[in-house]
């Protein structure tokens, strides 16, 4: 800013920083998906993945170093909670990214490692700071917090007058099957994120991760059908990805698609979502945890196509 004195120049330069993030592994899917493992000043990880999709960059960031929460297929749950992310480490993400690639993200969901609505301080300014215009411009409708249903986080995105998207974890259409897979239900019990998600004025997404034997049952798709209904929520079929935490089975392609045609027959919205980023473990918390296991030497990091097992 060289229109500014020098010595005040000097003087702001003394006062302020706004710390790099350093790159601890990049690694490229041959579907165009791209990791980033980012180390932060304390020697914590966090994770970062950039899904092109035509012309829509999206990138899924990180609100926590790990997590509290312990949902019972996620890797993330699996190491346990460190801390809460700074605002500069969040949008950090983002600048990171645009920095390294050269392309600013179209679009941002809070997938990565870590609960948004347990950092509502941090992840509240970070979102001023991804859409105001003097930030980086991105549409409010682009960016989407996703959340296990932290009710007081909810309340609290609802307040903001700007258009921000909400997904809800649910995995499961009833608070005994849900408190297996997501111990938070005993402290936010279904019914209360769902009359949460009714209130909500906007449109609201449920994620569903697919798990064989567990929660894909015909059974499950109705009741997921009624609970989507009471709320006008859209609902979004994850296919587990391999790699997280427990011993669940996928559910097949074919058996995701004929629980999707029994949610829309019951007049419920539904899709399936592409899983991306498999051969790189670009689901939740799984980066850190292979290259904890693996213990990959410095330099040793890759950005070409690279198989994980
Ligand atoms: N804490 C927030 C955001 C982080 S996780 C939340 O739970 O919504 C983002 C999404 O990835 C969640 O829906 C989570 O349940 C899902 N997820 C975690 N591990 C997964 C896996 N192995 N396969 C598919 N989805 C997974």
């Amino acid at each position: 800013m060289t229109q500014l004195p020098a010595a005040f120049r000097h003087e702001l330069e003394a006062a302020f920083e706004i710390p790099r993030l350093s790159v601890s592994a990049r690694q490229k899917s041959t579907d165009g998906t791209e990791k980033f493992l980012f180390r932060l000043h304390d020697g914590e990880h966090i994770e970062t993945v950039a899904i092109p999709e035509g012309s829509r960059l999206t990138l899924c960031i990180s609100s926590q170093a790990g997590c509290a929460l312990q949902c019972s297929f996620c890797a993330t749950g699996a190491m346990g909670f460190s801390r809460n992310l700074a605002l500069y480490e969040i949008a950090g993400q983002v600048r990171e990214v645009a920095l390294l690639t050269g392309s600013i993200p179209t679009n941002i969901v809070f997938m990565g490692m870590g609960e948004p609505l347990m950092n509502w301080k941090a992840v509240d300014p970070t979102l001023t700071v991804l859409n105001d215009p003097k930030g980086f411009g991105i549409g409010a409708r682009h960016i989407t917090v996703s959340t296990v249903g932290v009710l007081p986080g909810i309340v609290a995105l609802g307040e903001r007058k700007e258009q921000f998207r909400l997904a809800i974890s649910i995995h499961a259409p009833s608070d005994a099957l849900r408190r297996t897979l997501m111990p938070i239900n005993t402290k936010y019990p279904l019914a209360q994120v769902i009359e949460a998600a009714r209130v909500f004025d906007r449109r609201v997404t449920f994620e569903y991760v697919m798990l064989h034997g567990v929660n894909d049952l015909e059974e499950h798709a109705h009741q997921l059908a009624d609970l989507a209904k009471r709320c006008k929520a859209f609902v979004n079929l994850i296919p587990l990805h391999p790699g997280g935490a427990g011993n669940f089975v996928p559910t097949t392609p074919q058996s995701i698609a004929a629980f999707a045609r029994k949610i829309r027959s019951r007049g419920v919205e539904v899709a399936i979502r592409k899983s991306r980023g498999k051969d790189i473990a670009a689901a939740c918390g799984q980066l850190r945890v292979e290259r904890q296991r693996r213990r990959m030497p410095v330099g040793a990091e890759k950005d070409s196509d690279i198989q994980v097992a």
